[in-house]
């Protein structure tokens, strides 16, 4: 018996097509930055950052986000040096730091009785990455500090343009605790920048507003260029619609100022700490280490665009006054 069959009849496997592949692309790119650091490098900026990590709520992803945003500008050759202004010491743990009573800390920092030199310490994280840790010392600091001169002011000397510039950092995270007193204060006057979490959960908004109006507050009285420049949203649930409701509320209220990148909900970003690592080394091909690499990246990429129009501006400025006095 003959068997005759057209060509037409042989199944073709279906061609691949665009919408398939890249985001298969996309991932093996995302991947490739994290494991290969050394070869994709972020944006320095022109001029040295100080971003505050602030929200009082509690649990929202501060020092998270502090030390894998952190983490990752450093590993991609940005030197970087984290704050740990919160008695809990949570991010000098994560970032493999000494922490114990009579270490060199924060609190002797705000009390004028080191400098910022003795009182930074390498990070496990990176050779590139700083910390200055908080011990307990610090839980005593929000009521010292209140009879203390400049008691605003204590952590903005402590970070003199000197100081930064002997350790050749080119940003700064505070890692603020979760409430809004003096400790907090000092962070928001010692920064230029605020960087706030928000997480993907009901009542995310919530108390938000007293966060803005004490910014305003210390904008208008203590520091004239503080302001929000970036807002993230963390621990985003992609199964729930909540998620997705509190993203584009989120993105109403506030815009440009949220990073495009959002942080997945994902075990092994809550597992890192307890390793006394962040999540870029306990598992760099995460999807939580990813998107912090590509939250730094967003992050490096508009402050260097930020930075260079502010420079151009200025330069502007410059040529304008000039020629108006002749
Ligand atoms: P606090 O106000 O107490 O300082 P915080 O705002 O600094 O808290 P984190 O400590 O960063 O918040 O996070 C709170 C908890 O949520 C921690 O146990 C942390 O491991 C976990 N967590 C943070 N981000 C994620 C994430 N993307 N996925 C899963 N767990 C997360
Ligand atoms: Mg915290």
């Amino acid at each position: 018996m003959s068997v005759s069959f057209n060509v037409s009849d042989v199944p073709r496997e279906t061609p691949a097509s665009a919408p398939e592949w890249t985001p298969i692309a996309e991932e093996a790119a995302r991947a490739a930055r994290v494991l290969h650091p050394e070869r994709y490098r972020m944006p320095r900026p022109l001029h040295r950052r100080v971003l505050t990590v602030a929200n009082q709520k509690g649990g929202v992803g501060k020092t998270t986000s502090t030390v894998n945003i952190a983490a990752a500008l450093a590993m991609h050759g940005v030197r970087t040096l984290v704050i740990d202004l919160d008695p809990q010491g949570n991010a000098s743990t994560a970032l493999g730091v000494e922490h114990r009573i009579g270490t060199p800390s924060v609190y002797e920092l705000l009390l004028g009785e080191m400098d910022l030199r003795e009182a930074a310490v390498p990070s496990t994280a990176s050779p590139q990455l700083l910390c200055v840790p908080a011990t307990i010392d610090l839980a005593g600091a929000e009521i010292e500090l209140v009879s203390m001169v400049a008691r605003e002011n204590r952590l903005k000397q402590a970070l003199s343009p000197e100081a930064l510039t002997e350790l050749d950092v080119d940003y700064v995270f505070i890692d603020c605790p979760p409430s809004l007193g003096l400790l907090t204060v000092n962070a928001l006057v010692a920064a230029s920048e605020v960087l706030i979490p928000i997480q993907c959960e009901y009542y995310a908004l919530e108390g938000l507003g007293q966060l803005l109006s004490n910014i305003d507050l210390v904008r208008s009285h203590l520091n004239t260029s503080l302001h929000v420049s970036t807002i993230l949203l963390t621990m985003y649930d992609g199964r729930t619609k909540l998620a997705d409701q509190v993203t584009q509320e989120v993105r109403g209220h506030f815009g440009d100022t949220v990073l495009r990148t959002v942080i997945p909900r994902s075990v092994k970003v809550s597992e890192a700490p307890g390793y006394s690592q962040t999540v870029l080394a306990y598992d760099p091909g995460s999807r939580g280490a990813m998107s912090y690499v590509d939250a730094a990246r967003e992050i490096a990429e508009r402050g260097a665009g930020r930075v260079y129009l502010d420079f151009l501006l200025k330069i502007y400025a410059a040529v304008r006054e000039r020629g108006a006095g002749r």
